[in-house]
């Protein structure tokens, strides 16, 4: 279905704002999207109308705000069609997930000398936290290659897989590239070899149809914010059966039996894995982002970013000097660039003065920096509100900056 564009930019009153007198053009989905008025009025509504600490009172707002809480759940479990609602848990975002998988996991399964796979084109996110395990338990980390158009190399992957190999944790799509991995594939050749998968959705959920049990990951995480939600919530779903296995992460209120002197006994899934008061107020405006963006539809989302990801990719080739990072066919509306020897930052700080916001630097992935040869570059993201009209400014922004530097 095409969308009514002008009509979705309605939704998102920031969209109108002006920055240094100019119309903002809000270019860096990628770091955090803007949200819809009914997420925003709902946080609102759920304050002044709902409010009570969930699954601790027997009065009636505590109830309500704990059945909206855990139809919350639901609503996330049919967004990525787990099986059961107990394999959603509710964190902070995605780095809280990964850290908790690492965490936990490890704990459960690896010892001295175990493998995890990462990949080249990780977030720091899906890095740092296997790097604290390695410290901590002497576990070792072992990383996919890329190629020159920035896909992963499976053959390579083949060959890194040995029996120390405990799990395989890659991003879905990369947040600086905009590759879409093939996490299928990946998952079928970890299988094989008994091996499970954890896959960082955080760049994928809001531009893919993601179906946990077609992909037979064993785990998936994403952040609420980058989805048109609220900041504070990120989602890990992971297989009841591995999460069964797993020690908690954290310890406190909600996520116990019962606690003695003696002993403590914990809680089942998903409460075992969200230790105290859950930001249960952004967990339900979680839920109305995912009515909203299931509302527009993910094929239509998806369908209209690849029309801006091409136009704006055909626009930018035309500059002289101007080189694109990430040329996967199969890519997401992510485009990383540097035009001659323009530094980063000044490309961004100088569009911002034309009210044009990207992202500079190293887009935390500072190992693919180093892989690419480059401190930084600039990212421009889309979104569904985003229009070829902002394209066109961006592009002519960025002629202006060469011809600054040129002069
Ligand atoms: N993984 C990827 C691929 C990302 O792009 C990001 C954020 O940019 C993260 C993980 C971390 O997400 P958050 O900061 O919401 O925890």
């Amino acid at each position: 279905m095409k969308l009514d564009i002008k009509k979705i930019r309605e939704d998102f009153p920031i969209l109108s704002t002006r920055i240094y007198g100019k119309p903002l053009i809000y270019l860096d989905n990628g770091a955090t999207t803007q949200k819809p008025k009914c997420v925003v009025e709902e946080i609102e509504n759920v304050y002044y109308t709902t409010n009570a600490n969930v699954h601790r009172g027997v009065h009636h707002l505590s109830q309500q705000a704990t059945d909206l809480a855990e139809d919350a759940r639901n609503v996330v479990q049919s967004f990525v069609n787990a099986k059961h609602n107990h394999e959603v848990i509710f964190t902070k975002g995605t780095t809280e997930s990964i850290n908790l998988v690492a965490h936990s996991f490890c704990q459960q399964f690896c010892s001295e000398g175990d493998e995890i796979i990462i990949s080249a084109m990780e977030h720091h996110a899906n890095i740092v936290p296997w790097q604290l395990q390695e410290s901590i338990r002497g576990i070792k980390l072992r990383v996919v290659p890329i190629n020159e158009k920035g896909e992963l190399k499976l053959d390579e992957l083949k060959k890194l897989i040995s029996p120390k190999t405990r799990l395989i944790s890659v991003t879905y799509v990369s947040n600086v590239l905009g590759t879409i991995n093939p996490v299928d594939e990946i998952i079928e050749i970890a299988h094989k070899r008994n091996i499970p998968v954890l896959i960082d959705a955080a760049q994928a959920v809001q531009h893919l149809e993601v179906d946990v049990q077609k992909l037979d990951c064993d785990f998936l995480v994403f952040s609420a914010h980058k989805l048109y939600g609220p900041t504070g919530v990120g989602v890990l779903y992971g297989k009841e059966e591995l999460l069964n296995k797993m020690p908690p992460y954290q310890g406190g209120g909600e996520m116990i039996g019962t606690v003695s002197f003696k002993g403590t006994t914990f809680n089942e899934l998903p409460f075992k894995f969200e230790a105290g008061t859950p930001n249960y107020v952004d967990v339900i405006a979680t839920a109305t982002a995912i009515k909203y963006i299931k509302n527009i539809g993910l094929d239509s989302i998806k369908a209209y970013e690849d029309e801006l990801l091409q136009y704006c990719t055909d626009e930018l080739t035309k500059i002289d000097g101007l080189r694109i990072y990430g040329t996967s066919v199969h890519k997401s509306s992510v485009i990383s660039f540097l035009v001659n020897n323009i530094h980063h930052y000044d490309m961004g700080m100088l569009l911002d003065k034309m009210g044009i916001a990207v992202r500079t630097g190293h887009h935390c992935a500072q190992p693919l920096m180093e892989e690419l040869g480059v401190e930084g570059t600039v990212r421009a993201s889309f979104a569904f509100y985003n229009t070829k009209e902002e394209i066109d400014i961006l592009v002519a922004g960025i002629k202006r900056v060469v011809t600054m530097f040129a002069n």
